[in-house]
């Protein structure tokens, strides 16, 4: 997540704005296809989590152990979880069978949203700008086929719409991270901990929130609470609230302390 001056943002290389189009389609007929889905980094968001953990019908927990790799990267402050590949000589995707992908209906928006990438600005203004950059691997070949796409079309065809809209949200709160929140006690810390079963494990945190004090603490409303015990989304998303309200001391029309 990055400030950036209006007109740097205006000329970024491979930058697609709106209203804008490109070519593209994927199929099963090109001699590239799945070669993207191995030798790949594939960061994954909470809400890929969430999706992924729901598809798989296991819980959040069992997906982070089974599934995935925590990294906290130099000079940030807040792990990120990466898809652990197969141990093969392409790093393979754990998904990826001679059908195509596995977890299509669950995938991750990385690969929704492949070949082009997100990215979540914010101005000199402080405005949120979600832009596109399309970024295929130099053997991508469906960047050559005839199709024309918009931005916006291309969110709709791959099904998009609620993946991007938990990302920008998650992007918000990941922003808040620029800044280092755990003082003496670390990255590692019970903070952090909480912090992180928040953001990513909506299992553990429903049962932290409703097996805890928490509701002797704080206060919510009851069709919230209701929504809260079987809508993972809406954890999820209450789980973002947490960070900003609990780490971050910002104001919440949402978790009211008693
Ligand atoms: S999740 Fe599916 S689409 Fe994404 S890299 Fe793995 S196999 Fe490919
Ligand atoms: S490299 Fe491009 S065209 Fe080939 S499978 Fe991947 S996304 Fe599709």
């Amino acid at each position: 997540m990055k400030q950036l001056d209006a007109d740097i943002l205006e000329n970024l290389p491979g930058r697609i704005k709106k209203g804008e189009t490109f070519r593209f389609r994927c199929h099963a007929g090109l001699s590239c296809y799945n070669r993207c889905c191995r030798n790949l980094n594939l960061f994954l968001s909470p809400y890929d989590v969430l999706r992924l953990k729901q598809g798989l019908g296991i819980s959040a927990g069992e997906f982070i152990d089974q599934y995935t790799d925590a990294l906290l990267r130099e000079g940030k402050h807040f792990p990120e979880l990466l898809l652990r590949m197969k141990d093969d000589a392409e790093a393979t995707c754990v998904f990826l069978s001679d059908a195509g992908c596995t977890a299509y209906e669950h995938r991750p928006d990385t690969c929704r949203t492949f070949p082009a990438e997100h990215g979540l600005f914010f101005n000199a203004e402080g405005k949120k700008e979600r832009i596109l950059f399309l970024r295929p691997p130099t053997f991508c070949e469906g960047i050559h086929e005839e199709r024309e796409l918009t931005p916006e079309a291309w969110q709709k065809d791959q099904h998009a719409e609620q993946h991007n809209a938990m990302n920008e949200l998650w992007g918000e709160v990941e922003a808040l991270f620029e800044n280092n929140p755990w003082g003496a006690e670390g990255p590692s810390g019970q903070r952090a901990k909480m912090a992180f079963m928040a953001a990513y494990n909506v299992d553990d945190f429903r049962s932290f929130i409703f097996e805890s004090s928490f509701l002797k603490r704080c206060k919510i409303k009851s069709d919230l609470k209701m929504k809260l015990k079987r809508d993972d989304t809406a954890m999820m998303k209450f789980g973002f609230e947490w960070i900003r309200v609990f780490l971050f001391g910002l104001p919440s029309k949402t978790i009211k302390m008693k």
